[in-house]
Protein backbone atom coordinates (compact mmCIF):
# COMPACT_ATOMS: atom_id res chain seq x y z
CA UNK A 1 0.00 0.00 0.00
CA UNK A 2 1.62 3.29 -1.08
CA UNK A 3 1.19 5.91 1.73
CA UNK A 4 -0.43 9.44 1.24
CA UNK A 5 1.42 12.11 0.35
CA UNK A 6 2.42 15.52 2.35
CA UNK A 7 3.91 18.42 0.84
CA UNK A 8 5.62 20.15 3.95
CA UNK A 9 8.05 22.82 1.46
CA UNK A 10 7.88 26.23 2.88
CA UNK A 11 4.91 27.06 0.35
CA UNK A 12 2.86 25.78 -0.81
CA UNK A 13 1.59 23.85 1.84
CA UNK A 14 -1.10 21.20 2.35
CA UNK A 15 -4.61 22.51 1.23
CA UNK A 16 -7.36 21.33 3.37
CA UNK A 17 -10.41 19.93 1.92
CA UNK A 18 -12.77 22.93 2.29
CA UNK A 19 -10.40 25.03 0.87
CA UNK A 20 -10.05 22.32 -2.38
CA UNK A 21 -13.67 22.70 -2.52
CA UNK A 22 -13.98 26.18 -3.07
CA UNK A 23 -11.23 25.76 -5.68
CA UNK A 24 -13.32 23.40 -7.41
CA UNK A 25 -16.59 25.61 -7.67
CA UNK A 26 -17.90 26.07 -11.28
CA UNK A 27 -16.63 29.84 -11.58
CA UNK A 28 -18.58 32.45 -11.79
CA UNK A 29 -18.37 36.21 -13.86
CA UNK A 30 -16.40 38.54 -11.96
CA UNK A 31 -19.68 40.92 -11.93
CA UNK A 32 -21.74 38.12 -9.97
CA UNK A 33 -23.23 39.91 -7.22
CA UNK A 34 -22.29 36.92 -4.80
CA UNK A 35 -19.28 37.08 -5.59
CA UNK A 36 -18.49 40.55 -5.68
CA UNK A 37 -20.34 40.10 -2.17
CA UNK A 38 -17.62 37.70 -1.09
CA UNK A 39 -14.83 39.23 -2.75
CA UNK A 40 -15.25 42.75 -0.75
CA UNK A 41 -16.22 40.65 2.85
CA UNK A 42 -12.71 39.05 1.68
CA UNK A 43 -10.91 43.02 1.58
CA UNK A 44 -12.51 43.69 4.55
CA UNK A 45 -11.66 40.56 6.92
CA UNK A 46 -8.01 41.18 5.68
CA UNK A 47 -7.47 44.57 6.48
CA UNK A 48 -9.55 44.22 9.61
CA UNK A 49 -7.32 41.56 10.66
CA UNK A 50 -3.96 42.56 9.82
CA UNK A 51 -5.24 46.00 11.56
CA UNK A 52 -4.40 48.91 8.67
CA UNK A 53 -6.34 52.16 8.34
CA UNK A 54 -5.14 51.60 4.76
CA UNK A 55 -6.06 49.15 2.30
CA UNK A 56 -5.58 45.77 0.86
CA UNK A 57 -5.37 45.06 -2.41
CA UNK A 58 -5.99 41.31 -3.20
CA UNK A 59 -5.26 40.79 -6.88
CA UNK A 60 -4.00 37.68 -9.19
CA UNK A 61 -0.33 36.96 -8.38
CA UNK A 62 2.90 35.74 -6.61
CA UNK A 63 4.26 36.76 -3.30
CA UNK A 64 7.33 38.13 -5.95
CA UNK A 65 4.39 40.04 -7.74
CA UNK A 66 3.33 41.58 -4.41
CA UNK A 67 7.10 42.84 -3.90
CA UNK A 68 7.13 44.37 -7.18
CA UNK A 69 3.66 46.24 -6.28
CA UNK A 70 5.47 47.24 -2.82
CA UNK A 71 8.02 48.59 -4.40
CA UNK A 72 6.65 50.73 -7.28
CA UNK A 73 3.88 52.52 -5.29
CA UNK A 74 6.38 54.21 -3.17
CA UNK A 75 9.22 54.68 -4.43
CA UNK A 76 11.12 56.47 -8.02
CA UNK A 77 14.01 56.10 -10.82
CA UNK A 78 17.12 58.09 -8.52
CA UNK A 79 15.22 56.96 -4.84
CA UNK A 80 17.76 55.75 -2.14
CA UNK A 81 16.03 52.24 -0.51
CA UNK A 82 17.80 50.63 2.12
CA UNK A 83 17.81 46.11 1.82
CA UNK A 84 17.97 44.82 5.15
CA UNK A 85 18.51 41.21 4.26
CA UNK A 86 18.42 37.86 6.09
CA UNK A 87 18.84 35.56 2.95
CA UNK A 88 17.89 34.09 -0.44
CA UNK A 89 14.58 36.56 -0.48
CA UNK A 90 15.53 39.44 1.29
CA UNK A 91 18.33 40.08 -1.67
CA UNK A 92 15.29 39.38 -4.45
CA UNK A 93 14.53 43.06 -3.60
CA UNK A 94 18.45 44.10 -4.64
CA UNK A 95 18.00 43.05 -8.32
CA UNK A 96 14.11 44.27 -8.17
CA UNK A 97 14.96 47.47 -6.68
CA UNK A 98 17.80 47.86 -9.34
CA UNK A 99 15.96 47.23 -12.38
CA UNK A 100 13.61 50.12 -11.49
CA UNK A 101 16.65 52.79 -11.28
CA UNK A 102 16.91 52.95 -7.35
CA UNK A 103 19.97 53.34 -5.34
CA UNK A 104 20.39 50.32 -3.42
CA UNK A 105 21.86 49.87 0.04
CA UNK A 106 22.13 46.55 1.00
CA UNK A 107 22.86 45.48 4.85
CA UNK A 108 22.88 41.73 4.99
CA UNK A 109 23.85 39.28 8.18
CA UNK A 110 25.67 35.79 7.78
CA UNK A 111 22.81 33.18 7.34
CA UNK A 112 21.10 32.27 10.16
CA UNK A 113 21.84 35.61 11.97
CA UNK A 114 20.05 39.51 11.49
CA UNK A 115 21.35 42.25 11.22
CA UNK A 116 21.80 44.19 14.56
CA UNK A 117 19.23 47.01 14.98
CA UNK A 118 22.01 49.47 15.77
CA UNK A 119 23.62 49.00 12.28
CA UNK A 120 20.44 49.99 10.44
CA UNK A 121 19.40 53.15 12.69
CA UNK A 122 23.43 54.01 11.91
CA UNK A 123 22.63 53.46 7.98
CA UNK A 124 19.29 55.26 8.06
CA UNK A 125 21.31 57.86 9.69
CA UNK A 126 23.72 58.28 6.56
CA UNK A 127 21.15 59.40 4.14
CA UNK A 128 17.66 59.82 3.20
CA UNK A 129 16.03 56.62 2.15
CA UNK A 130 12.50 56.27 0.25
CA UNK A 131 12.00 53.17 1.78
CA UNK A 132 13.13 49.91 3.55
CA UNK A 133 12.93 46.41 3.10
CA UNK A 134 13.01 43.72 5.46
CA UNK A 135 12.06 40.00 4.90
CA UNK A 136 9.78 39.00 8.27
CA UNK A 137 10.75 35.30 7.60
CA UNK A 138 13.43 34.87 5.14
CA UNK A 139 12.80 31.08 4.14
CA UNK A 140 16.06 30.19 3.01
CA UNK A 141 17.10 30.69 6.61
CA UNK A 142 14.40 30.07 8.71
CA UNK A 143 15.31 33.38 10.39
CA UNK A 144 12.63 35.62 11.75
CA UNK A 145 13.58 39.38 11.97
CA UNK A 146 12.41 41.42 14.78
CA UNK A 147 9.90 43.39 12.91
CA UNK A 148 8.48 45.13 15.36
CA UNK A 149 11.36 46.54 17.39
CA UNK A 150 12.50 47.61 13.94
CA UNK A 151 8.82 49.45 13.23
CA UNK A 152 9.66 51.45 16.64
CA UNK A 153 13.13 52.47 15.52
CA UNK A 154 11.82 53.44 12.22
CA UNK A 155 9.62 55.80 13.67
CA UNK A 156 12.84 58.36 14.16
CA UNK A 157 12.45 58.48 10.67
CA UNK A 158 9.47 59.86 9.19
CA UNK A 159 11.28 59.97 5.62
CA UNK A 160 11.51 56.18 4.87
CA UNK A 161 8.42 53.76 4.57
CA UNK A 162 8.51 50.53 5.92
CA UNK A 163 8.27 47.59 3.64
CA UNK A 164 7.46 44.22 5.22
CA UNK A 165 8.18 40.76 2.66
CA UNK A 166 5.78 38.73 5.21
CA UNK A 167 5.45 36.01 2.00
CA UNK A 168 6.32 33.10 4.95
CA UNK A 169 5.24 34.78 7.57
CA UNK A 170 1.55 36.35 7.24
CA UNK A 171 -0.77 34.34 9.48
CA UNK A 172 1.43 32.49 11.36
CA UNK A 173 3.92 35.18 12.88
CA UNK A 174 3.03 37.95 15.02
CA UNK A 175 1.99 41.09 12.38
CA UNK A 176 -0.39 44.15 13.15
CA UNK A 177 0.33 46.50 10.08
CA UNK A 178 -0.46 50.09 11.62
CA UNK A 179 0.44 49.68 15.32
CA UNK A 180 4.16 47.79 13.83
CA UNK A 181 4.96 51.22 12.20
CA UNK A 182 4.35 48.73 9.02
CA UNK A 183 3.61 51.05 5.93
CA UNK A 184 3.58 48.09 2.96
CA UNK A 185 2.79 44.41 4.33
CA UNK A 186 2.90 41.49 1.63
CA UNK A 187 2.30 38.32 1.17
CA UNK A 188 1.05 35.29 -1.09
CA UNK A 189 -1.80 33.09 -0.70
CA UNK A 190 0.08 29.18 -0.19
CA UNK A 191 2.30 29.84 2.59
CA UNK A 192 0.57 30.25 5.94
CA UNK A 193 -3.02 31.13 4.42
CA UNK A 194 -2.71 27.46 3.45
CA UNK A 195 -3.88 28.01 0.13
CA UNK A 196 -2.85 26.98 -3.36
CA UNK A 197 -0.64 29.83 -5.60
CA UNK A 198 -1.99 32.53 -6.88
CA UNK A 199 -3.04 35.08 -4.64
CA UNK A 200 -0.58 38.59 -3.85
CA UNK A 201 -2.15 40.43 -1.01
CA UNK A 202 -0.61 44.16 -0.41
CA UNK A 203 -1.72 45.28 2.79
CA UNK A 204 -0.66 49.79 2.15
CA UNK A 205 -0.72 52.08 5.61
CA UNK A 206 -1.68 55.54 4.83
CA UNK A 207 1.29 56.59 4.42
CA UNK A 208 1.99 54.33 1.55
CA UNK A 209 -1.43 55.72 0.23
CA UNK A 210 -0.01 59.19 0.42
CA UNK A 211 3.34 58.51 -1.09
CA UNK A 212 1.88 56.85 -4.12
CA UNK A 213 -0.77 59.61 -4.41
CA UNK A 214 2.18 62.54 -4.16
CA UNK A 215 4.02 60.73 -7.36
CA UNK A 216 0.96 61.12 -10.35
CA UNK A 217 1.79 58.52 -12.89
CA UNK A 218 4.12 55.53 -12.00
CA UNK A 219 5.65 53.16 -15.27
CA UNK A 220 3.87 50.28 -13.84
CA UNK A 221 0.56 49.68 -15.22
CA UNK A 222 -0.84 45.88 -13.58
CA UNK A 223 0.53 46.50 -9.94
CA UNK A 224 -0.64 50.41 -10.12
CA UNK A 225 -2.67 51.53 -6.60
CA UNK A 226 -4.17 53.98 -8.03
CA UNK A 227 -5.72 51.36 -10.79
CA UNK A 228 -6.69 48.73 -8.05
CA UNK A 229 -8.24 51.47 -5.42
CA UNK A 230 -11.71 51.57 -6.97
CA UNK A 231 -11.69 47.78 -7.68
CA UNK A 232 -11.02 47.20 -3.93
CA UNK A 233 -13.42 50.23 -2.52
CA UNK A 234 -16.11 48.47 -5.21
CA UNK A 235 -15.23 45.24 -6.38
CA UNK A 236 -18.16 45.23 -8.90
CA UNK A 237 -16.10 47.26 -11.04
CA UNK A 238 -13.50 45.91 -13.65
CA UNK A 239 -10.29 46.72 -14.18
CA UNK A 240 -8.15 43.50 -14.40
CA UNK A 241 -10.12 40.07 -13.88
CA UNK A 242 -10.08 38.73 -10.25
CA UNK A 243 -9.03 35.12 -9.88
CA UNK A 244 -12.50 34.12 -9.09
CA UNK A 245 -11.68 30.55 -7.21
CA UNK A 246 -8.79 31.44 -5.50
CA UNK A 247 -10.29 34.40 -3.88
CA UNK A 248 -13.07 32.00 -2.88
CA UNK A 249 -10.24 29.89 -1.62
CA UNK A 250 -8.72 32.86 0.26
CA UNK A 251 -12.41 33.56 2.12
CA UNK A 252 -12.43 30.43 3.41
CA UNK A 253 -9.10 30.23 4.21
CA UNK A 254 -9.70 33.74 6.37
CA UNK A 255 -12.75 32.18 7.65
CA UNK A 256 -10.51 29.03 9.41
CA UNK A 257 -8.55 31.39 10.93
CA UNK A 258 -11.30 33.22 12.17
CA UNK A 259 -12.64 30.25 13.47
CA UNK A 260 -9.38 29.24 15.17
CA UNK A 261 -8.79 32.83 16.02
CA UNK A 262 -5.68 34.58 14.72
CA UNK A 263 -4.08 35.07 18.48
CA UNK A 264 -4.64 31.64 18.75
CA UNK A 265 -3.41 30.47 15.22
CA UNK A 266 0.11 33.16 16.38
CA UNK A 267 0.18 31.00 19.31
CA UNK A 268 -0.35 27.36 18.14
CA UNK A 269 2.28 27.72 15.32
CA UNK A 270 4.43 29.09 18.08
CA UNK A 271 4.00 26.14 20.34
CA UNK A 272 4.38 23.76 17.52
CA UNK A 273 7.60 24.76 16.34
CA UNK A 274 9.36 25.53 19.14
CA UNK A 275 8.08 21.69 19.70
CA UNK A 276 9.31 20.30 16.21
CA UNK A 277 12.37 22.02 16.82
CA UNK A 278 13.43 20.72 20.08
CA UNK A 279 12.13 17.05 18.40
CA UNK A 280 14.65 17.53 15.55
CA UNK A 281 17.47 18.90 17.39
CA UNK A 282 17.20 15.46 19.63
CA UNK A 283 17.61 13.73 16.70
CA UNK A 284 20.95 14.88 15.35
CA UNK A 285 20.07 18.20 13.05
CA UNK A 286 21.56 20.84 13.80
CA UNK A 287 18.67 24.78 13.43
CA UNK A 288 20.67 27.15 10.69
CA UNK A 289 18.80 30.31 12.70
CA UNK A 290 19.96 31.06 16.35
CA UNK A 291 17.83 30.71 18.46
CA UNK A 292 16.72 34.09 19.33
CA UNK A 293 15.42 34.83 15.92
CA UNK A 294 13.61 31.25 14.34
CA UNK A 295 11.04 31.46 12.39
CA UNK A 296 7.39 29.63 13.65
CA UNK A 297 6.89 29.03 9.62
CA UNK A 298 9.51 26.40 8.99
CA UNK A 299 12.88 25.16 10.12
CA UNK A 300 16.16 24.86 8.04
CA UNK A 301 17.94 21.41 9.43
CA UNK A 302 21.55 20.79 8.93
CA UNK A 303 22.04 17.49 8.52
CA UNK A 304 24.65 15.62 10.99
CA UNK A 305 27.79 14.32 9.80
CA UNK A 306 27.18 11.18 7.22
CA UNK A 307 23.85 12.07 5.68
CA UNK A 308 23.54 12.15 2.19
CA UNK A 309 21.11 14.93 1.00
CA UNK A 310 19.99 13.05 -1.83
CA UNK A 311 19.37 9.71 -0.40
CA UNK A 312 17.61 11.08 2.39
CA UNK A 313 15.17 13.25 0.80
CA UNK A 314 14.61 10.89 -1.76
CA UNK A 315 13.75 8.10 0.71
CA UNK A 316 11.76 10.42 2.55
CA UNK A 317 9.29 11.20 -0.80
CA UNK A 318 9.16 7.26 -0.95
CA UNK A 319 7.84 7.09 2.64
CA UNK A 320 6.11 10.32 1.40
CA UNK A 321 6.85 13.46 2.76
CA UNK A 322 8.38 15.89 0.42
CA UNK A 323 10.69 18.63 1.97
CA UNK A 324 12.72 21.46 0.57
CA UNK A 325 16.74 21.34 0.13
CA UNK A 326 18.59 23.97 1.48
CA UNK A 327 19.51 26.97 -1.12
CA UNK A 328 23.20 28.70 -1.81
CA UNK A 329 25.89 27.92 0.50
CA UNK A 330 23.01 25.44 2.30
CA UNK A 331 22.41 23.37 -1.12
CA UNK A 332 23.15 19.66 0.12
CA UNK A 333 23.97 20.16 3.72
CA UNK A 334 20.63 21.27 4.84
CA UNK A 335 17.06 20.70 4.15
CA UNK A 336 14.11 22.89 5.16
CA UNK A 337 10.64 21.58 6.92
CA UNK A 338 7.69 24.14 6.65
CA UNK A 339 4.76 23.81 9.67
CA UNK A 340 2.78 26.20 8.81
CA UNK A 341 -0.87 27.00 7.93
CA UNK A 342 -3.53 24.63 8.16
CA UNK A 343 -1.57 21.60 9.32
CA UNK A 344 -2.53 19.68 12.59
CA UNK A 345 -0.99 17.46 15.17
CA UNK A 346 -1.49 14.17 13.04
CA UNK A 347 0.35 15.81 10.46
CA UNK A 348 3.27 16.82 12.69
CA UNK A 349 3.60 13.18 14.09
CA UNK A 350 3.22 11.84 10.67
CA UNK A 351 6.10 13.94 9.49
CA UNK A 352 8.70 13.02 12.65
CA UNK A 353 7.75 9.47 12.57
CA UNK A 354 8.89 9.97 8.42
CA UNK A 355 11.89 11.11 9.58
CA UNK A 356 12.71 8.90 12.00
CA UNK A 357 12.21 6.08 9.22
CA UNK A 358 14.48 7.70 6.38
CA UNK A 359 17.17 8.50 8.72
CA UNK A 360 17.31 4.82 9.54
CA UNK A 361 16.53 3.57 6.33
CA UNK A 362 20.10 5.69 4.92
CA UNK A 363 21.99 4.10 8.10
CA UNK A 364 21.77 6.80 10.59
CA UNK A 365 21.55 5.64 14.27
CA UNK A 366 18.16 6.65 15.35
CA UNK A 367 16.07 5.69 18.55
CA UNK A 368 13.07 5.13 16.80
CA UNK A 369 9.91 6.87 18.32
CA UNK A 370 12.30 9.22 20.16
CA UNK A 371 11.38 12.48 18.18
CA UNK A 372 7.71 11.73 18.68
CA UNK A 373 7.52 11.39 21.97
CA UNK A 374 9.79 14.40 22.60
CA UNK A 375 7.44 16.24 20.56
CA UNK A 376 4.52 14.92 22.17
CA UNK A 377 6.04 16.10 25.31
CA UNK A 378 6.31 19.12 24.79
CA UNK A 379 2.59 19.86 23.01
CA UNK A 380 1.20 18.52 25.92
CA UNK A 381 2.92 20.83 28.48
C1 LIG B 1 8.16 32.35 -1.21
C2 LIG B 1 8.70 33.67 -0.88
C3 LIG B 1 8.71 34.73 -1.81
C4 LIG B 1 8.31 34.55 -3.24
O1 LIG B 1 6.98 34.26 -3.38
P1 LIG B 1 6.44 33.61 -4.74
O2 LIG B 1 5.01 33.37 -4.43
O3 LIG B 1 7.22 32.36 -4.96
O4 LIG B 1 6.65 34.58 -5.82
C5 LIG B 1 9.13 35.97 -1.37
N1 LIG B 1 9.54 36.17 -0.12
C6 LIG B 1 9.56 35.18 0.79
C7 LIG B 1 10.01 35.48 2.18
C8 LIG B 1 9.15 33.91 0.44
O5 LIG B 1 9.17 32.92 1.35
Amino acid sequence: MKNKRLVMIPGPTPVVRSIQDEMGRETVAFGDPAFVKDYKALINDLKEMWETKGEVFVIAGTGTLAMEMAIANITKKGDSILVVSHGYFGDRFIDLCERKGLEVDVLQSEWGQTVPLQTIEKQLKSKIYAAMTVTHVDTSTGVAAPIEAIGEMMKKFDQTLYVVDGVCATGAEVERVDEMGIDVLLTGSQKAFGVAPGIAMVWAGPRALERRQSMDSIPEFYVDFEKWLPIMADPSKYFATPAVNLVWAMKESVRIMKEEGLENRYARHLKVARAMQKALEGLGFTILANPENRAVTLSNLIYPEGIDDGAFRSTLAEEGIIVAGGLGAYAGKMFRLGHMGNVDMHDMVAVLATIERALYKVGYPVKLGSSVGTFMESMLK
